[in-house]
C-alpha cells in the first residue's frame, strides 16, 4: 500500500499527479481531464463525477472519493482518496486528495494502512465474503480462534464453521436483518476446525464498496468461558439448586416482563404448601427430605404442561404460573395437581401421603405485580390450610376480613421476632390497704401496617392458626426478664401470665417454665399462669397432668374470666388449680341492679372460699364497683379505676412508691 497525493485547479481546469499516481496510472504529471476520467473504469464514472462536482459547485467541502482505477499493467486499483475544497480570495478553485493506494486488486480490501493493521493484529477473527457468500480474506484472529488458516479457507463458505446448533430459523432471522439493517450482532456457535464448539460474539455487516459487489465482514471473538460464566450465573440465578425447578426470581423477571409487554394478560398465581411434609424432614432427616421435595418437583412437572412455569418457592412450598385460563379449567388444574400430590410418595422403599393446600391469586385482580399476587395466593394459601379447605382463591373466597385474619397470621411469628410485640402489665390490688400484690402481663401487638392489633384479634387468630406456642415462648421470657427487676425490689408481689390451654396439651409448657426461671431468676412460686378455661376442654386429662407438674413446680395456677363463656365447674372440681378470676361482665350490671351483682360476688365468694381458691375480681372500673366487691369481702382486684395496663418503665415506678408506703404502713403498726 502507497500514499500518494493529487490536485486540480479551477484557474486553468488543470490536474496534478504525484509521481506514485503517474506511476500507477502510467500518466504524466498533469493529465487532462479525459484521460482521467478514461482511467476510470465505466461503471464507476458516473458516481466519481456526481461527487467532484459535488465539491466543485461547494455543495460539499471534504470527503472521501473512492473508486477503482486501471493500472498500466492493467491492474484493477483500488483508490481511496481523501478529498478538500480549498477556494482562494481570487475565486481559483482548489481540489486537493490524499490516497491510499493498494495494488493487490483480488484481494478484498483496499483499505488504509491504520486500519490494515488493525485487520491484522485485532484479536478478533475477521472473515470477508464476497456478495455471494465465498470468502474472500480471513485476518490471523481467525486462523488463531478456528485453527484453519488463511489458505485452507480462501474460496470456501463460512459454514465451514457451522455447529449445527442454531436452526434455519436463525440463520433466517440473521439474513434478514443484514438485509434490512445492513448489519446483525448476535451470539451463536460455531465449530473450530479440532471439531470444538466455541461461542462466537460476531458482527456482520455488509459493505458495499463504490458502488462494487456487496461484500460481507464478519467480526468475532470467542466468548465461550464468558458464555459458560454467564449461562452458570443464569442458571444459580434462576433455578432452585436441589430440584432443578425454576425459582422465586426467575418467575418474578418472567411475570413481571410480561406484565410490561402486555398490561391486559390475564393468569393465576398458585402458592403449594405441603401439608404432611415436616415430619418427613423430622424422623428421616434433611437428606431425606431433599428426596422427597425432588419427587414432589418432578411430579408437578409431569402433572403440568410447558406452558405452565413451575418455580421452588423454598422449603415444601411451590409457585405455579398459569396462563390465561378460564375458572372450570383453572379449577381442573388445581384439582389436578391436588390428586396428584396425594399420590404416595415412595423413597428407599418407604411411602409417604402428603397433599398440598393451594392458594389462589389472578393477575390483575389480586395485584398489580409479581411481588403483590405472591403475597395474595401465599395467604390464601395459608387460609385453605388453616380451614382445612385444600385450595381458596384469594378475595373471591377468604373476602376482606379472612384476608386480614389471614396476613395478620402471616405476620404473627416474624412480628413476634422483630419487636412488634410488647408487654404491658396492670397491677392486682389488695382493696384494704391499696397496695399492688402482683402485676398480671398483658400483651400488645403494634402491626406495620394495621397498627394496634387487639389482643382479642390475635390472640384469636393464634387459636386458628395453631400460633400460641411461639406466643407464650416469648410472653414468658420476656415477663420473666420484666420481672426479674421488678422483684428486685419487690420480692414478695407475683406475676401472673396468660396461657391458652391449648399449651396445657404437652410438657412443652413445663420446660419452658422451668428454663425460663432458672435462666431469669425469677422464682417458681412468684409465677401464676392464667388459663382460659374455654381452651381446656380439647383434652382434660392431658391438662390435669401438665398442670400438676406446674402446681409440684411451685407455679400457682388461675383460671381466668370465670363467669363468660364456658365456665364450668367441673373444671373447678377437677383441675389442679390455686385461684379464680372472675369476668369483668360480673361487675358490669346495671347501676340499679346491685342485688344480682351482689348475688353473684357473694356465690363466688362462697364458692372460692370452700373450695380454699384465691379470687380475683376483674374489671373494677369505679367507686361502686369497688364498694360492691367490697361489700361482700372480697380483697383482690384488677381494673381501670387502680391502673391501666401500663408499660414495665412506669409500672417499676409505681411498684417503687408501693414498696415505700408498704413499708411505711409496717413502721406506723
Ligand atoms: P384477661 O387476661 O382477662 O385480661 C384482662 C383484660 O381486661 C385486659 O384486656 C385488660 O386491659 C382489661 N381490663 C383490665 N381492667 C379493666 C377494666 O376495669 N375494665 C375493662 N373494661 N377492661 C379491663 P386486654 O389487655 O385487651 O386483654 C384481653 C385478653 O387477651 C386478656 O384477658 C387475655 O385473655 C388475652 N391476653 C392478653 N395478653 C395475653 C397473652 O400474653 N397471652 C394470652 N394467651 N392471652 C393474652
Ligand atoms: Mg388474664
Ligand atoms: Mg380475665
Amino acid at each position: 500500500m502507497t500514499a500518494a497525493f493529487w490536485f486540480y485547479s479551477s484557474n486553468n481546469n488543470s490536474w496534478y499527479l504525484s509521481s506514485d499516481l503517474q506511476e500507477a496510472l502510467t500518466l504524466n504529471n498533469s493529465p487532462s481531464s479525459a484521460e482521467l476520467i478514461s482511467a476510470i473504469p465505466a461503471i464507476n464514472r458516473f458516481s466519481v463525477l456526481r461527487q467532484f462536482s459535488k465539491l466543485f459547485l461547494g455543495k460539499s467541502k471534504n470527503g472521501v472519493l473512492e473508486t477503482t482505477l486501471k493500472s498500466k499493467n492493467n491492474e484493477t486499483l483500488q483508490v481511496k482518496t481523501e478529498v478538500k475544497r480549498i477556494c482562494d480570495r481570487n475565486g481559483e478553485i482548489k481540489i486537493e486528495g490524499t490516497v491510499d493506494l493498494v495494488k493487490s486488486p483480488s484481494s478484498f480490501l483496499q483499505i488504509p494502512s491504520v486500519a490494515k493493521i488493525v485487520y491484522e493484529n485485532t484479536s478478533e477473527g475477521i472473515l470477508v465474503t464476497d456478495a455471494n457468500g465465498f470468502i474472500l480474506s480471513v485476518n490471523a484472529g481467525f486462523s488463531r480462534i478456528t485453527g484453519y488458516s488463511y489458505e485452507e479457507v480462501i474460496g470456501k463458505r463460512p459454514s465451514i464453521l457451522k455447529s449445527n446448533k442454531q436452526d434455519q430459523g436463525f440463520y433466517q432471522d440473521l439474513w434478514h436483518s443484514i438485509i434490512r439493517d445492513g448489519a446483525w450482532t448476535g451470539t451463536l456457535w460455531n465449530r473450530k476446525k479440532d471439531g470444538t464448539l466455541f461461542a462466537s460474539f460476531q458482527n456482520i455487516s455488509q459493505i458495499p464498496l463504490n458502488n462494487g459487489p456487496v461484500k460481507y465482514v464478519s467480526v468475532f471473538s470467542d466468548i465461550t468461558s464468558d458464555h459458560n460464566y454467564k449461562q452458570k450465573l443464569k442458571q444459580l440465578a434462576y433455578h432452585d439448586q436441589l430440584t432443578g425447578l425454576k425459582n422465586r426470581a426467575y418467575l418474578r423477571d418472567k411475570v413481571n416482563s410480561q406484565i410490561e409487554k402486555n398490561k391486559s394478560l390475564q393468569f393465576n398465581l398458585l402458592f403449594i404448601d405441603l401439608d404432611n411434609y415436616k415430619p418427613i424432614n423430622d424422623n428421616y432427616g434433611h437428606a431425606y427430605g431433599d428426596e422427597i421435595l425432588k419427587l414432589v418437583a418432578t411430579r408437578l412437572e409431569s402433572t403440568l404442561d410447558d406452558e405452565f412455569e413451575i418455580a421452588r418457592f423454598g422449603g415444601d412450598e411451590f409457585i405455579v404460573y398459569i396462563p390465561n385460563f378460564n375458572d372450570c379449567e383453572l379449577r381442573n388444574y388445581i384439582t389436578k395437581i391436588k390428586a396428584a400430590m396425594l399420590i404416595p410418595f415412595e423413597y428407599k422403599n418407604i411411602k409417604h401421603q402428603l397433599s398440598a393446600s393451594i392458594g389462589v391469586s389472578a393477575y390483575p385482580r389480586d395485584g398489580k405485580n409479581f411481588d403483590e399476587l405472591l403475597v395474595a395466593s401465599d395467604l390464601a394459601m395459608y387460609f385453605a390450610k388453616s380451614t382445612k379447605q385444600r385450595s381458596c382463591n384469594y378475595i373471591e373466597d377468604m373476602g376482606y376480613s379472612a384476608s386480614r385474619q389471614a396476613r395478620l397470621a402471616k405476620d404473627f411469628v416474624p412480628g413476634l421476632l422483630s419487636g412488634e410485640f410488647s408487654l404491658v402489665y396492670q397491677p392486682k390490688i389488695n382493696t384494704s390497704n391499696r397496695l399492688i400484690v402482683g402485676v398480671e402481663a398483658l400483651c400488645r401487638w403494634q402491626h406495620p401496617e394495621f397498627g394496634a392489633v387487639s389482643p382479642q384479634e390475635f390472640i384469636t387468630i393464634a387459636d386458628q392458626y395453631s400460633l400460641h406456642s411461639e406466643l407464650t415462648e416469648w410472653v414468658v421470657n420476656k415477663a420473666c426478664t420484666d420481672f426479674r427487676q421488678i422483684s428486685r425490689i419487690a420480692p414478695t408481689l407475683d406475676l401472673a401470665i396468660n396461657i391458652s390451654g391449648s399449651q396445657l396439651k404437652s410438657d412443652r409448657l413445663v420446660e419452658l417454665i422451668k428454663t425460663v426461671c432458672e435462666v431469669s431468676g425469677v422464682h417458681t412460686s412468684q409465677l401464676e399462669l392464667e388459663i382460659t378455661e374455654n381452651e381446656l376442654i380439647s383434652d382434660v386429662d392431658k391438662s390435669i397432668r401438665v398442670l400438676t407438674k406446674l402446681r409440684d413446680m411451685g407455679v400457682r395456677i388461675a383460671i381466668d374470666d370465670f363467669g363468660k363463656g364456658y365456665s364450668s365447674f367441673y373444671y373447678l372440681r377437677t383441675l389442679p388449680i390455686n385461684a379464680l378470676k372472675l369476668d369483668k361482665a360480673c361487675l358490669q350490671f346495671d347501676e340499679n341492679d346491685d342485688e344480682t351483682a351482689l348475688n353473684i360476688l357473694n356465690a363466688v365468694v362462697n364458692l372460692t372460699s370452700s373450695m380454699n381458691l384465691a379470687l380475683v375480681i376483674e374489671g373494677v372500673e369505679n367507686e361502686h364497683h369497688l364498694s360492691l366487691v367490697e361489700q361482700v369481702g372480697a380483697n383482690t382486684v384488677q381494673g381501670f379505676y387502680f391502673s391501666k395496663p401500663l408499660p414495665i418503665e412506669i409500672i417499676y415506678q409505681q411498684i417503687a412508691i408501693n414498696h415505700n408506703k408498704k413499708n411505711q404502713l409496717r413502721q406506723t403498726k
